[in-house]
């Protein structure tokens, strides 16, 4: 049948259930759930939404399949589900098949996205919980491992597939085409409260926070002997930015061709100076100085490092050269500002004198 030949013989089985449904409400002997339509799927236990039961017409709730509690958020309220109304036309519940994994000791989220052929990112665009920071990733945690790269979205009130859409930056159309997430033409409702998996999205990555000193006191808090200036200069020569700084990537890239010398964007001391790989490996060879002052700055993908964790460093002074190592597709510097820990835009202490490469 096509589309419009299944939409036709749906809306005719509908106005017969409706139908039915409406004397049954008159005798009063009748009281709606959560259950819609008869061909509806039965949700994965890793679903949000309890199973959908054919239509029942005793006044007993269905109760919901018990999903291991710290996996998802567990609707157990059958009110969220939108009240079956018998002129609205019904809609599928989407209908996943995740696998689950749980997170053994040594795992890193590179590890982990390698094993099943996914990137780090869908680690937590399926586990939003779970915390950027790669070296919080907790032993026998578990993990939803969607089957392809995205973000698995719970949809809230009022929202639209355009509105869903431009949150991720994907077209509409490719949320429409992943088959599970069972939008049906020629409406493409959404059901509140249920996951859409958004193919091709992302909501951040990991990152990696760097010891934050290598001499503390008795407190345990950091005795710094240098500290930052405030102010911060350009950390190569060159100001032709292939990559801006958004909130998917908190940072600026700096194109530069492999070997250009890297200089301190302030005074401070070193804190990392070593490839990144076992506990972030997007970053490749990478230096962190510590600013004392509350500030940080990374340097990543370095072709070459010069200085050593405990070095302090001059503002302008030498520290390493560019290069391609990590996840980068060509020699270039990957630049962070953390501002107490909060990646901020460099380009606003940086100023000007840039010019647009990407
Ligand atoms: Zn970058």
């Amino acid at each position: 049948m096509s589309n419009e030949q299944r939409f036709w013989h749906r809306l005719s089985g509908h106005l017969i259930l409706a139908g039915g449904a409406l004397i049954l409400i008159a005798l009063g002997q009748f009281q709606w759930h959560d259950a819609t339509e008869t061909e509806l799927v039965v949700s994965t236990a890793v679903s949000t939404q309890p199973p959908v039961a054919e239509v029942q017409t005793e006044a007993t709730a269905v109760p919901p399949t018990q999903v291991p509690q710290g996996v998802l958020p567990v609707i157990n309220d059958n009110s969220l589900a939108p009240l079956p109304n018998p002129r609205t036309y019904h809609t599928k519940l989407p209908a996943h098949n995740f696998q689950m994994h749980e997170v053994a000791e040594g795992e890193t989220p590179n590890i982990i996205a390698d094993k099943y052929g996914i990137s780090a990112d869908t680690l937590l665009g399926g586990n939003s919980w779970l915390s950027q920071e790669s070296n919080q990733l907790q032993v026998g945690a578990q993990l939803i491992i969607l089957p392809v790269d995205g973000v698995l979205h719970e949809v809230r009130a009022g929202e639209t597939l355009e509105s869903i859409a431009e949150l991720y930056r994907v077209s509409a159309s490719d949320i429409i085409a992943y088959e599970p997430n069972n939008l049906e033409f020629p409406f493409y409702r959404l059901v509140p409260e249920s996951d859409l998996l958004i193919p091709g999205a992302s909501i951040g990555q990991f990152f990696f926070t760097a010891p934050k000193s290598v001499a503390t006191n008795a407190a345990g808090q950091p005795q710094w002997k240098v500290f930052g200036t405030g102010t911060y200069i350009w950390p190569i020569n060159g100001r032709c930015l292939t990559q801006f700084y958004n909130g998917f990537h908190p940072a600026i890239d700096i194109s530069a061709g492999e070997g250009s010398p890297v200089y301190a964007s302030d005074t401070g001391t070193v804190t990392y100076a070593s490839f990144a790989s076992g506990t972030y490996y997007d970053y490749g060879n990478l230096i962190v100085i510590n600013h004392g002052n509350g500030f940080e700055t990374f340097y990543a993908h370095l072709s070459s490092i010069g200085v050593f964790p405990g070095q302090t460093v001059t503002q302008g002074e030498l520290i390493g050269f560019t290069g391609n190592t990590g996840r980068s597709s060509g020699p270039h510097i990957h630049f962070e500002i953390r501002d107490n820990d909060f990646r901020s835009n460099p380009l606003s202490r940086l100023g000007g004198g840039y010019q647009d490469c990407s």
